[in-house]
């Protein structure tokens, strides 16, 4: 594929975990990725090393998605750097398990503002700078249909994205841009992971049908899907990816 003719995805928070995954899923399958991270530099920095080791295009640019100025910087730098934007994937997301009550409005605040006013921001430039044909996934989590304490919080923020993803594709009529999001169960990520005895681990483990975590790798498979013509009809739709959990 020419420079020409390659797509260009911007995944945000792929410096680690899901969205790491992802930047090498869209990259193996020939799109230039821009790798947008927060803090972690480093492991940004060697996954752009890896990809282009590989013969991919990649960047990395830091930006907090809650951060609206910073956003318009990671599609001015994409765009400089590797083109306009066909592939928005919102993975960048927190969590804080805690209940309710215990939620100090600092960490409220920032539950909303990285998970649902991140993906906002970027929704907001991607309207005006996708490429008419583009493919937009944000991210949700199925603890919005489970509905378990300790993650009022965090439910509430990604279900506030799971309403933007089926307006936003509605207001993108004519576009031929699908937008979706991906629900995942649990994953075997830092931002599961952390905080949780192996007990807890294990009998998160057990609760779907196919009986194990997810990996990072089973949410990027879908990824592949949603950006690959097979989904081109799939459109407003939210995915639970979580081996039969909810
Ligand atoms: P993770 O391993 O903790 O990785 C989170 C990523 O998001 C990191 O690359 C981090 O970058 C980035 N990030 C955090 N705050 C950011 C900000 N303000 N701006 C830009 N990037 C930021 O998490 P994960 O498990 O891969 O989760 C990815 C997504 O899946 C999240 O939206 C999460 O809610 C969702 N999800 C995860 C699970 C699960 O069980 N793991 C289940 C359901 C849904 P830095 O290190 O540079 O800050």
């Amino acid at each position: 594929m020419t420079t020409e003719q390659r797509k260009v995805a911007i995944v945000t928070g792929a410096s680690r975990g899901i969205g790491a995954v992802i930047a090498r899923q869209l990259a193996s399958q020939g799109l230039a990725v821009a790798i947008n991270y927060a803090n972690s530099a480093d492991e940004a920095s060697r996954l752009v090393v890896e990809l282009r080791q590989a013969g991919h295009q990649a960047i990395a640019i830091k930006a907090d998605v809650a951060n609206g100025e910073d956003v318009r910087r990671l599609f001015d730098e994409t765009e400089a750097k590797l083109g306009k934007v066909d592939v928005l994937i919102n993975n960048a997301g927190i969590l804080k398990v805690l209940p309710l009550a215990q939620h100090s409005d600092e960490l409220f605040e920032q539950t909303f503002a990285i998970n649902t006013r991140g993906t906002f921001n970027t929704l907001r430039e991607a309207a005006t700078r996708l490429n008419d044909g583009g493919r937009i996934v944000n991210f949700s989590s199925s603890t919005v249909g489970l509905n378990l304490p300790g993650y009022a919080v965090y439910i509430a923020s990604k279900a506030a994205v799971e309403s933007l993803t089926q307006v936003f594709a509605k207001e993108l009529r004519g576009r031929n841009i699908t937008v979706n999001a991906v629900a995942p169960g649990p994953v075997a990520t830092e931002l599961f992971l952390q905080g949780k005895s192996e007990e807890q681990i294990q009998a998160f483990a057990k609760m779907p049908p196919l009986e194990r975590l997810g990996q990072p790798e089973d949410i990027a498979q879908v990824i592949a899907f949603l950006v690959s013509p097979a989904a081109d009809w799939v459109n407003g739709q939210i995915l639970r990816t979580n081996g039969g959990l909810v």
